[in-house]
């Protein structure tokens, strides 16, 4: 695995490897790397030649109270993982080089960036939008690989795509969980072990949400029960917990079905999500 940390010598890289006609895959990441990320990367060997990982933690895209300064970042580590998971190639930027002048240009998808966690936390998608818009031309993918995990982050980037004409295809990996249920995250390590154990409210919430809707009831009794299962236990703030247009995240129609939670536990903000196809919902 090559590890590079210049633009320049990215370029060079990958260059090569365009001239030799090898497709290049590419999964963008902010470390602390865990099942679900490495989930990404055999996606990508599975379809391309050259496997490319991001290691970025980008300050765009946090808040000015969130964990950007606290943000784990175990390098040597991640190295280790990325290269056992087959990565080629493995680009950790600093700050500096991706945004030399500090404030730069912003990518904004309108719309869809401005409910949910969008609205949770302003700006957040703007952050996401414009650095992956910087990394797929620096980095100039074949296809990229997102998490179903982050689903809004999955529509912002899609629809970025379609409207910017990025030559590439976005492909969505399933969500890696815990046994318990609870959503693989970086942000779990953050979790002492009652609130780990709360933690699995979400996957509990989700599931009981998917249940009321496979027995035919209406997206709003799916809400209804997720904050059912969320609001019985103590310690968890709830955020949101709804039941969305998976592409447009306007509110639930007849189709299928984003169910999407967030919750605060303690200090750490945790979202998960689960679709519901239209073919699984029941007639009540
Ligand atoms: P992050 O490092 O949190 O920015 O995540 C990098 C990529 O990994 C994003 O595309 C995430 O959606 C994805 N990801 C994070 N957690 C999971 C998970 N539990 N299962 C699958 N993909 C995930």
């Amino acid at each position: 695995m090559k590890v590079v940390r210049s633009i320049p010598v990215l370029r060079e890289v990958l260059g090569a490897e365009r001239a030799a006609a090898r497709s290049i895959g590419f999964v963008p990441t902010m470390g602390a790397l865990h099942e679900g990320h490495l989930s990404l990367v055999a996606l990508a060997r599975a379809s391309t030649d050259v496997v490319v990982m991001s290691i970025f933690v980008n300050p765009l895209q946090f808040g000015p109270n969130e964990d950007l300064d606290r943000y784990p970042r175990p390098e040597e580590r991640d190295l280790e993982l990325a290269e056992g998971a087959g990565v080629d190639v493995a680009f950790l930027p600093t700050v500096g080089d991706m945004y030399p002048q500090g404030r730069v240009t912003t990518v904004s998808v309108s719309g869809i960036s401005d409910v949910l966690e969008g609205a949770s936390r302003p700006g957040h998608f703007d952050g996401v939008a414009t650095v992956v818009a910087k990394l797929f031309n620096l980095v100039r993918p074949d296809r990229a690989f997102f998490g179903q995990k982050d689903a809004q982050q999955v529509a912002v980037v899609k629809q970025m795509v379609r409207d910017l004409d990025f030559p590439l295809e976005v492909v969505v990996g399933e969500t890696i969980r815990e046994p318990d249920g609870l959503a693989l995250s970086s942000r779990n390590a953050y979790l002492g072990s009652e609130d780990r154990a709360r933690a699995m409210a979400l996957y509990r919430a989700l599931e009981a949400g998917a249940a009321v809707l496979r027995a035919g009831e209406r997206p709003a009794d799916a809400e209804r029960a997720m904050l059912d299962v969320l609001a019985s236990v103590e310690g968890i703030e709830v955020g949101y917990a709804v039941a969305a247009d998976p592409d447009t995240f306007e509110p639930a129609g007849h189709g299928d079905v984003l169910l999407a939670v967030a919750a605060r536990l303690g200090f750490t903000r945790l979202i998960d999500n689960l679709i519901v196809k239209a073919s699984e919902r029941g007639t009540a």
